[in-house]
């Protein structure tokens, strides 16, 4: 038996465990302490009260012989899929089938699935910094990765690439710059992508935070992205259904990729839990939106007081307002991680350093409004007494 070797190429540790570890550390030597967690990106409010009853009742159907639900299609309920489109879909012009919505266990599943579709010789381009599991992917698949720079000098807005790439990795809104593309931004890199006859995978798992009107909400809405673009959307941050686990992922005909992508599922993948596609169905109910978005406002209203917060004690922050992230870079040009200690050790506060989102996050750190707001607000309060 040969292994994959390029598994060997990958960065040692997952650098959240890291985190983890060194505010575990520390609890254990100061177990008077009060962390305060700054950094998390899962949720804490809990899930929408239409979907909780929706995924009671689903239940409530598997315990009865007549109404029990075994194997759904591979793809997903016709319920969901019609509700995406009517819902996410339809209000934005764009006009998708049901055949080209296919319902996954999450975002996360799918942004290393899609990687089946693609040989290996393709050159693929992924933003730096950003979220780590499309340069691991690729990483385990042995594909050649060009990074596409995001700093303050270009403001978190990357570039297209200069040279040719088969596959461009996109997320917006972004994490962790928090930072979202205009209408004229995303064009040019669907430009580029029929130019190239590339394709391009748009995570776009935070698109419910979205409120500028110049932000689009689909890559879809631009013009010619049909052909070459795949989007991924998650319930988790949307919904809270980190744990539940739900998310679709589209792939048009236009692109060639939806035969070949139905097929994968069909052989790789038996179906999302009806359970867990009953409690996102929910979410577009007249109940189940207005619980949404009231679970958004509020973490909006976190987000604001960290960026509000911390632009008050004179650091320097970008994002927070179409994502629930606020990219902050660290004073007198401290590396993330030295930061991060400082942090832990003299205000007991831990956020999540930047270096682990790739090389140039070098030199900042990341804040989550999945926070607690009474913590935000202590934290704050003892960040006032860092030098
Ligand atoms: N994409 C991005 C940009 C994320 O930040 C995350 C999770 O933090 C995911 C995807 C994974 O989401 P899911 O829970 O749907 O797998």
């Amino acid at each position: 038996m040969n292994i994959n070797t390029h598994f060997r190429e990958l960065r040692n540790n997952y650098f959240f465990v890291d985190v983890l570890n060194k505010s575990h550390a520390y609890a254990r030597l100061h177990p008077d302490a009060k962390i305060l967690h700054l950094g998390i990106g899962d949720v804490t409010m809990p899930l929408p009260g239409a979907s909780i009853q929706a995924m009671q009742k689903a239940v409530d159907e598997l315990a009865h012989k007549e109404t029990f639900h075994g194997y759904g299609l591979e793809q997903g309920s016709d319920f969901l899929r019609r509700a995406i489109l009517d819902n996410d879909y339809a209000p934005l012009g764009v006009d998708l089938s049901l055949d080209e919505v296919f319902i996954s266990d999450g975002a996360g599943s799918d942004i290393g699935n899609t990687s089946d579709l693609f040989a290996a010789n393709n050159r693929v381009a992924v933003l730096d910094p950003v979220y780590p599991a499309y340069v691991d992917t690729n990483v385990m698949a042995g594909r050649e990765i060009t990074y596409m720079p995001c700093q303050a000098e270009n403001g978190f807005v990357p570039e297209p690439p200069k040279e040719h790439v088969d596959i461009l990795y996109l997320c917006f809104p972004n994490n962790p710059t928090g930072t979202t593309l205009t209408r004229y931004q995303l064009q040019r890199f669907v430009d580029y992508a029929l130019a190239h006859k590339s394709i391009i995978i748009y995570d776009s798992a935070y698109e419910i935070f979205i409120e500028d009107p110049d932000v689009p909400h689909s890559i879809y809405e631009l013009e010619g992205a049909k052909e070459i673009a795949i989007e991924i959307r998650s319930y988790s941050k949307t919904a809270g259904f980190t744990g539940v686990r739900c998310g679709y992922t589209i792939v048009p005909k236009e692109t060639g990729l939806q035969q070949m992508w139905y097929r994968r599922q069909c052989t790789k993948y038996n179906g999302t839990s009806y359970i867990s596609q009953r409690g996102a169905e929910a979410t577009y109910s007249p109940e189940g939106k207005a619980q949404v978005m009231s679970n958004i406002r509020h973490y909006k209203q976190t987000a604001q007081l960290i960026a509000v917060g911390l632009r008050s004690l004179g650091y320097e922050v970008w994002g927070g307002k179409n994502a629930p992230y606020i990219w902050c870079r660290t004073p007198h040009q401290m590396d993330s991680w030295s930061f991060f200690d400082m942090l832990l050790e003299q205000c007991q506060v831990v956020c999540t350093p930047g270096v682990g989102f790739g090389e140039l996050g070098q030199g900042y750190v990341r804040f989550s409004a999945f926070s607690d707001r009474k913590d935000v607000e202590e934290a704050l309060k003892r960040m006032k007494t860092l030098a």
